[in-house]
């Protein structure tokens, strides 16, 4: 499903070649629904990407149009992910950037996980 200003989705965004393995990614962890990987520019100790395996530009996309198989497995990837990396006792933060006014860059759905140290505020004034 379009996205206005996102566009349909496109099978050569970054984040869909990662997924072929056409190019390189530190990945931390794959299932049936999702894999996640280390951001190339973290902006915490620990940044990881989590991204669903299925065709999505964007989280109005896949909460319009993804199976409830899919969005459980994506947020249970996600769950999954920050416990591997042992960042539930410290916490962390979870965030999706969708559009134009969030700054989204890559046109396929991704939720950043970010841990590693305190976070401060969650939005810059
Ligand atoms: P957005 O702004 O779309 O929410 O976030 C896109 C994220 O993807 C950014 O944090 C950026 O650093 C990351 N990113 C962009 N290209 C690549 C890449 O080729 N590999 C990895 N691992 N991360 C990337």
């Amino acid at each position: 499903m379009p996205v206005k200003g996102l566009g349909l989705y496109d099978d050569q965004n970054v984040f869909a070649r990662i997924l072929r393995g056409e190019i390189p990614s530190r990945r931390v962890f794959e299932d049936e629904w999702a894999i996640a990987f280390h951001d190339i520019a973290p902006q915490a100790p620990v940044h990881v990407l989590v991204i669903p395996r299925g065709r999505y530009v964007s989280l109005a996309d896949f909460t319009a149009g993804a199976s409830d198989a899919e969005i459980a497995g994506f947020w249970r990837a996600v769950g999954a992910v920050a416990r591997q990396l042992e960042l539930e006792a410290p916490g962390y933060r979870v965030l999706v950037n969708m559009g134009e006014h969030s700054g989204q860059e890559v046109p396929h759905l991704h939720a950043h996980v970010f841990g590693g140290r305190p976070l401060g505020v969650m939005l810059a004034k």
